[in-house]
């Protein structure tokens, strides 16, 4: 029997991590169970982190290549892949080493292994290999993330039919890519291989990329994606995918809504069509918790599930797949267990795709807004007319700020450029406070700056922008 805690974590990833830090500083003794040989889940170890090592690397190559020219800088880049995919590897390794050392900071104990609740209240964690053991434990909280989900017909060997996973680490660049899913992960990970060489042909299943996302912005990305070289084909799905006696492969495409099936060669195909909560091991008939119709651990706005005493947050409960979902849902549940009122504002939780240039969203759509009956008015302000943007060559994308008629709060917005992802927290402050347009056309932005496009957008919701 090993020792005996207040507070027991399963899953060191996003949620994980920060939920046992969280509770450390409030005072509870805590034992995180990780079957991984290292901490940080999927994020930093085959998710956020690795890729936007190669998603920087790759547009460093691309912009070397293409745009060094024009800045009067003469160059001809060659391609060390081997090196790209160390500096993706140290950048892990920097990454989940540092959650050993906050373990570590925090007094945490950490068991390695296959953590499963044998009651409310035991974990137990069986290794890899060597003995098991019983830890005692006030509460539970299960942080055991998601997976990839497949596709009937179509079997991922991490080779050259792939994952995510095995997508972020290929040995040598596919001539031919297909991306299967129009997501976040087949258009980041589908620009990394293009940047390097590859043909990427994108098949979606739906008319539109992005499913859910402000649909102008997804047509404006998917355009200058097709400019970027990625083939798209919509409305179509992959039956199957076979492997040929010359190692490469054939993929059968048919119209997603039924008709003649044509066959497309590729060297590697990248299935990418969401991801799936992850609880084999846990146990949770044995606990007796239960989960949805879509295999997702139920819990309450307190995070708590039908068992007394245990807990779930991030990928494996309901919402948007996000690491800063779950790390936010992980400080906030350690702060639930030791008596405290945090909560989390869904309404304002940014979403960027890291693409080039990236996309970044927050609150409301427009087609969301139209759907709801809501009057809005929508500012937006194209980086064409932004000096830095210029002085840069990144005039691509815009900013939409969408704002209530009759209030003129901010409801939503999108952003298309370059550092997008940096820009949009302005507005996540702004909406947090439920401010308005108003209030953020006149706060002084510094010039010259990509973020003066924000305040312009907001200024077009009223009277209008300035440099337009
Ligand atoms: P996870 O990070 O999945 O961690 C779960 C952990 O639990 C794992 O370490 C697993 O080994 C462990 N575990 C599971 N079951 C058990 C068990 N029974 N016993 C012991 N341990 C167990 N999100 C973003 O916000 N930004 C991004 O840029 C981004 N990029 C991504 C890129 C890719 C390629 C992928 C795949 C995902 C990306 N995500 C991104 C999503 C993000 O990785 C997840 O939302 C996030 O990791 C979820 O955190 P989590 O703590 O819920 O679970
Ligand atoms: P996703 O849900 O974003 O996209 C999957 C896409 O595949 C959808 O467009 C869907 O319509 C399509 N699809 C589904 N079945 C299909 C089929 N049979 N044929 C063709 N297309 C099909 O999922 P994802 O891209 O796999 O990403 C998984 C999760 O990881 C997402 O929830 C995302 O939030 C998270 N993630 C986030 C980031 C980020 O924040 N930058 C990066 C990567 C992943």
């Amino acid at each position: 029997m090993a020792d005996s805690f207040d507070l027991t974590v399963i899953g060191s990833g996003p949620g994980g991590y920060v939920a046992a830090i969280r509770a450390a500083q409030l005072g509870m003794k805590v034992a995180v169970v990780e079957k991984w040989p290292t901490f940080g889940g999927t994020c930093l170890n085959i998710g956020c982190i690795p890729s936007k090592a190669l998603l920087h690397a790759s547009e460093l190559y691309e912009e070397a290549g293409h745009q060094f020219k024009q800045f009067g800088i003469d160059v001809t880049p060659s391609l060390n892949l081997s090196q790209m995919l160390a500096h993706k590897d140290d950048t892990v390794t920097a990454n989940v080493s540092g959650i050993e050392f906050l373990f570590k900071k925090n007094k945490i104990t950490t068991f390695r292994g296959t953590g499963s609740i044998a009651a409310p209240g035991k974990v137990l964690v069986t290794p890899e290999s060597g003995l098991g053991q019983t830890i005692e434990t006030k509460n539970i909280i299960i942080a055991s993330g998601s997976e990839p989900s497949g596709l009937p017909g179509i079997t991922v060997d991490e080779d050259k039919v792939v994952s995510s996973t095995g997508a972020l680490s290929f040995k040598s660049v596919p001539k031919r890519l297909l991306v299967i899913g129009g997501g976040i992960i087949g258009l980041e990970l589908g620009s990394v291989w293009a940047r390097l060489g590859s043909k990427v042909t994108v098949v979606e299943f739906l008319d539109r990329i992005l499913p859910g996302l402000d649909s102008e912005a997804a047509r404006q990305m998917q355009r200058i994606l097709q400019k970027q070289g990625l083939e798209f084909k919509l409305g179509t799905k992959v039956t199957a995918v076979e492997k040929r006696a010359d190692g490469s492969l054939s993929a059968r495409l048919e119209p997603a809504a039924g008709g003649e099936a044509v066959l497309v060669e590729a060297d590697a195909v990248l299935v990418a069509v969401g991801r799936k909560p992850y609880t084999t091991g846990l146990g949770l008939e044995v606990a007796g918790v239960a989960v949805d119709e879509r295999g997702r651990v139920r819990i309450d706005h307190e995070f708590k599930t039908n068992v007394p005493g245990i807990y779930a947050i991030g990928d494996v409960v309901v919402g948007p797949m996000l690491a800063h979902k779950a790390m936010d849902e992980g400080h906030a549940v350690a702060e639930i267990i030791a008596g405290q009122k945090p909560h989390v504002n869904y309404a304002t939780i940014p979403s960027v795709m890291y693409t080039s240039p990236e996309l970044a969203w927050i609150g409301k759509s427009e087609d969301e807004l139209k759907s709801a009956g809501i009057e809005y008015k929508a500012g937006k302000f194209p980086f064409t007319a932004n000096g830095r943007a210029k002085a840069m060559l990144a005039t691509q994308g815009y900013v939409k700020i969408l704002a209530d008629v009759a209030t003129d709060r901010v409801l939503g917005a999108q952003i298309i450029a370059k550092g997008a992802g940096e820009m949009l927290h302005e507005i996540a402050v702004l909406m947090e406070f439920s401010g308005s347009a108003e209030d953020l056309g006149r706060i002084t932005h510094a010039h010259p700056t990509m973020s003066e496009a924000v305040k312009e957008a907001a200024l077009m919701c009223g009277d209008g922008a300035i440099h337009i």
